[in-house]
């Protein structure tokens, strides 16, 4: 059986943290392959500051070329309409073989907001999640750098979600697992390198050199 993530996101630009968590979780789950999935349409961002699709695939192609594990999906850069995961879920399972089991990657702060998703409830009968601890989670130990999570999805979800600890995961009788899985913490973000961009600032060592050189020479959130 081969094992895939998916990892959805706007990845304007791309950086660090997104490609070393990427690691972390390929390397932590045995996952055979990260496909990156950008988003066209942004249901939770709009498209305000939002470099043009092709910018941030390539930029996406520049920063992960070297790495055989790691691929990019133009799904949602191809579907007209907003980018909604369950969409992207429901199509990539009719591609993806029977023989590859799929798994949602998320931040614990993405993950703690997924009430406002459309249809969020299938998505939980649909595909494991793997929740990453961010930065911003406060605490560096394993337990609590989760807390919220346990409340969270017997609240949202299904009360009837039971943390099982051996695997560290959320189970459910008829659900899939939600699978807790702390990261290096790297306190990068996107909206931080634009900024910085846009003060003229410099964005060595937050993001692979090819990505700065392309934001410089491309003028993007100049
Ligand atoms: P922005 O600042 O524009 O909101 P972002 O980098 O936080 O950008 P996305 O590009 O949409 O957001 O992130 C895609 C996914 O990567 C989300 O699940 C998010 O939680 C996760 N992520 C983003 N930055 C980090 C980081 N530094 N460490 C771990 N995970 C991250």
């Amino acid at each position: 059986m081969k094992r895939a993530g998916l990892f959805g996101g706007t990845f304007n630009p791309v950086h660090y943290g997104h490609l070393r968590v990427a690691i972390e979780v390929m390397e932590g789950f045995g996952l055979d392959q990260v496909h990156f999935i950008p988003a066209a349409n942004p249901p939770h961002k709009g498209k305000d500051g939002l470099a043009e699709d092709t910018d941030r695939f390539e930029m996406l192609s520049l920063a992960i070329g070297g790495e055989p594990g790691f691929s990019i999906s133009d799904v949602e850069m191809k579907r007209p309409g907003r980018s909604y995961t369950i969409d992207t879920v429901r199509q990539l399972g009719r591609h993806i073989p029977a023989s590859t089991d799929c798994f949602l990657i998320i931040g614990r702060d993405a993950f703690l907001e997924i009430e406002t998703w459309k249809n969020f409830g299938d998505l939980f009968e649909a595909i494991p999640f793997i929740v990453m601890s961010r930065p911003d989670d406060m605490a560096a130990t394993r337990d609590s750098a989760f807390s919220g999570i346990g409340a969270y999805i017997r609240k949202t979800v299904s009360s009837g979600y039971v943390f099982e600890k051996k695997e560290n995961r959320f189970a459910h009788e008829t659900l899939k697992p939600v699978y807790l899985f702390p990261v290096t913490t790297l306190d990068i973000s996107a909206t931080a390198i634009r900024r910085m961009v846009s003060q003229g600032r410099s964005i060595r060592y937050l993001v692979p050199e090819p990505v700065a050189s392309y934001i410089h020479e491309k003028g993007l959130y100049a």
